[in-house]
């Protein structure tokens, strides 16, 4: 397909408000690509080259984008700044230009989605000496022959700011109304797509081999898991009696989550983070393990790393675990902080799948590949049939230095990607407040006043998302709690991000001073879960009251990392918070 159409595409894609016509959009460009395109203009319009665990990035800087813009329109690099001063935004600054071309080129020639792609992933992979020449001149050989549209898009790409707003679960809609006229089908491809954690994978099987193929995915080595994820209830009791009065439970470990991949024959691990980016690196002495303390052949395991004092034999807190994050003095930082991975589940073994074994084979299966060591262990549990039981087991865990405990049901199978009640947190609860801090997206910001002008941070808009709606609803502002430095940090994010208008996927009646593409999450804490019928959140069905947080506030990590927009907290989860809130209120 020319770059052209699908740049006249993501044109109509940024301004529309509605996500049904963005639906609509997206299935009738999908439509016009064969088995050879899709897959790679799938991560074109999610804004990447490949899926997270590739991480692989344009890596274009500002600087460099300006001078092969200057250069591919015959202009000065001044005149380049200038633009991008007044337009905000270096793609439309590029566009401005190009339509004003100054060089020699003055007629377009025809680009197609995969050459402007393949260069893209040449210019991605171009490193060490001569690899700025050869980003640049990748640059220039594509806005020499773009139109004005065409640059705009071409170097928003480049610059990783595309952002046509078009989430996982909008593109895999209209991939299945593309593929079998009914969206519902949607659900088969998110099925796929939580056992492979590759959209573009997943497009690609669809357009080859039809729904049958995608009926039939199966997990492997080295394509990430979508995890599971838990539910949470506020009582053992309640937990027991979810689970049919009998459950595992485990000790919550608060460290990393890390899924890994082994091949003994390969002589290969990888570790994934629970959104599924490679962070191998970080843990060269988990890699190192599995080869002496895991008998498996080929595996895939998940678990929680955690900073570990080995002289007092102690945990250590979750700040000094993501230490690790750093990446020039690993080696240093695996001596000094030395840490260890409790397994708890497994979802491939030589050969089988096991997302659909009961929990007690997958334990059992887990148990017998681990064969002990100083690194790797499986994660502590017992089985509990009475609420004593599963409270002495979690103040024990407490008194321990553990976050908590997460129930598991018996039978339950692995649901990659979901969360459900086959898991069950429970953690230390904080008294006289929510139970448990909730996970924001930002949505809008408003301006400083006063003493806080300098940072340009008032407060932040923020959001739940709605996961049958595929909509992020508002349901706080939060103008207090910061700190000097967060306010700082999430001002600069917070201004890269922010748009005119507001994006298609948020529903807010509040006009925050800018609004913001939904991408970060934040942690927070609130007093409470209120009615109200000021926020969006939860209104389904033409009700006039939504759920609101009644004094918001900041938790100390701020932004999640680890967090994308579509992993916040969900509306569901806030009406069973709210139900569960009033049933303890009454209670009292
Ligand atoms: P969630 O992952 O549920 O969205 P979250 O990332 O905020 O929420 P928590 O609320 O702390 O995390 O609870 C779930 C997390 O607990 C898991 O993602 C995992 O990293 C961690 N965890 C620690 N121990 C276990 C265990 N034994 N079984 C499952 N998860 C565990």
């Amino acid at each position: 397909m020319l770059f052209g159409e699908i740049a006249e595409y993501y044109s109509r894609l940024e301004a529309t408000q509605s996500r049904i016509e963005m639906v609509g959009l997206l299935r009738d460009m999908f439509s016009r690509m064969d088995e050879e395109e899709i897959a790679k203009m799938v991560y074109m319009t999610q804004g990447v080259l490949g899926p997270p665990f590739e991480s692989l990035q344009v890596g274009i800087a500002e600087k460099l984008a300006e001078d092969a813009i200057a250069e591919a329109a015959g202009y000065e690099k001044r005149d380049v700044v200038a633009a991008f001063r007044k337009t905000g935004d270096l793609g439309t600054a590029a566009e401005e230009l190009s339509g004003k071309k100054r060089s020699r080129l003055l007629s377009y020639s025809k680009l197609s989605g995969m050459h402007v792609f393949d260069t893209m992933m040449s210019i991605a992979k171009a490193s060490g000496e001569g690899s700025k020449e050869t980003k640049i001149k990748g640059m220039v050989s594509l806005l020499s022959s773009a139109s004005p549209l065409e640059a705009r898009y071409i170097v928003r790409f480049a610059l990783g700011t595309l952002r046509l707003g078009a989430g996982d679960a909008t593109i895999m809609e209209a991939l299945a109304l593309m593929a079998t006229g009914d969206r519902a089908n949607k659900d088969k491809l998110e099925r796929a797509y939580n056992v492979c954690g590759d959209l573009g994978r997943v497009a690609r099987t669809l357009v080859a081999m039809g729904m049958g193929g995608i009926e039939n995915f199966k997990a492997g080595v080295f394509s990430p898991i979508k995890p599971a994820l838990a539910e949470r209830l506020p009582t053992s009791e309640e937990i027991l009696e979810r689970m049919g009065g009998r459950c595992a439970v485990e000790s919550k470990y608060d460290g990393l989550r890390a899924q890994v991949h082994f091949s003994r024959k390969e002589g290969r691990v990888e570790i994934f983070s629970r959104n599924l980016e490679r962070i191998t690196e970080m843990f060269p002495d988990i890699s190192e393990a599995f080869f002496n303390e895991v008998s498996a052949n080929e595996c895939i395991v998940e678990g929680e790393v955690i900073a570990y004092d080995e002289v007092a034999g102690t945990f250590r807190p979750f700040q000094e675990t993501i230490q690790r994050k750093r990446k020039h003095d690993i080696d240093e930082k695996s001596r000094q902080i030395p840490v260890k991975l409790f397994l708890f589940d497994v979802m491939y073994l030589d050969g089988s799948e096991c997302l659909e074994m009961p929990y007690r084979e997958r334990r059992r299966l887990l148990e017998k590949i681990i064969k002990g060591g100083r690194v790797i262990e499986a994660a502590d549990r017992i089985i509990a049939s009475s609420p004593k039981e599963l409270d002495s087991y979690f103040e024990h865990n407490v008194e321990s230095g553990l976050e908590g405990i997460v129930a598991k049901g018996i039978d339950s199978v692995y649901v990659a990607g979901a969360r459900r009640f086959s898991w069950i947190k429970l953690k230390r609860s904080y008294k006289g407040e929510l139970s448990d801090t909730v996970d924001l997206v930002i949505i809008g910001y408003y301006r400083g006043k006063g003493s806080r002008t300098e940072f340009g941070l008032g407060g932040l808009l923020c959001a739940v998302y709605n996961d049958a709606t595929d909509l992020f609803e508002s349901i706080t502002k939060i103008g207090t709690g910061f700190t000097e430095h967060q306010m700082e940090d999430l001002w600069g994010r917070c201004k890269d991000i922010s748009r005119k208008a507001k994006p298609a996927r948020v529903l807010s009646q509040l006009e925050p001073d800018f609004w913001v593409e939904p991408k970060y999450v934040i942690e927070v804490r609130a007093d409470e879960i209120t009615r109200s019928p000021t926020h969006m959140c939860g209104r389904e069905g033409g009700s006039e009251e939504g759920y609101a947080l009644r004094f918001p506030r900041i938790v100390s990590e701020g932004i999640r990392e680890d967090k994308s927009a579509e992993d916040a907290t969900t509306t569901a989860e806030i009406v069973s918070m709210y139900a569960e809130q009033k049933r303890t209120k009454v209670k009292d």
